[in-house]
Parts: structure tokens; sequence; C-alpha cells
């Protein structure tokens, strides 16, 4: 349910790539295992090089979501929004039921447009 009392986040269009990347990396490693599935199944040398095309994708957009991480943080607290930190998370963070942090903050933002700080337990929506 969408929080009205919710703070606007200053740069949605920072957090609307990370979701896309996010989204591109899960597609990519459906894709590769799909495309391993075929390779040993018909054992056709083009299921293999379409499977080492997707794992050199999937790689890259890795590395991007990494490297775009970087800019994705919490305007309160300055956590890192998008990338993994072994420190505790706030009492009032939301997590899905069998996700992580990180993978409900992306399903919120998806499904509500809005999306709760893990380290400081802030609700902020993307539209102003
Ligand atoms: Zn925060």
């Amino acid at each position: 349910m969408p929080r009205p009392n919710a703070r606007p986040y200053k740069n949605p269009g920072k957090m609307v790539i990370a979701v896309a990347l996010s989204l591109l990396i899960y597609a990519v490693f459906f894709a590769g295992c799909v495309l391993l599935a075929m390779l040993f199944l018909f054992q056709e040398t083009q299921y293999g090089i379409w499977f080492l095309g997707a794992l050199v994708c999937w790689v890259v957009l890795l590395f991007t979501r990494y490297l775009h991480a970087h800019s994705c943080i919490c305007p309160l607290c300055r956590g890192p929004l998008m990338r993994k930190q072994n420190c505790g998370m706030h009492e009032r963070a939301r997590r899905h039921l069998g996700f992580h942090y990180r993978t409900s903050m992306l399903i919120d933002i998806i499904v509500h447009w809005w999306f709760c700080c893990p380290y400081c337990g802030t609700h902020f929506r993307m539209k102003r």
C-alpha cells in the first residue's frame, strides 16, 4: 500500500536505472539457464555460442550495476541502497518473504512506486 507520508526521493531516475539493470540481469540469467539446458538437450554448438554471449552480457551487466550502485544512496542516512552491506538493518526495514532487502526494495519500486530504506527505515516515494 502506498505511504502518503513518504518523502520524495531526490533522484528517482537513478533508482529507475537500477531497477531496469536488475531486471535485465534477471532476464539474461534466465535466458542463460534456458540456453544451457538446450545445449545439453540438443548438443548443438549454436546454443553454446549463444550461452557464452549471454554469460558475457550477464557479467557486463553485473559490473555496470556495481558501478551504478555507488550513486544510489539514501539522502538521510547515506546508506548504499543497491549494494550489500553486512551491517544490521533497521527494525522497520521492509523485506518480502523469501527475498533479500535489495530485491524487496526493487519489488516495492516496481509495484508500488515507493521504497523503504533498509538502513534507516524511511519511506521514499519515487514521484514528487
Ligand atoms: Zn536511509
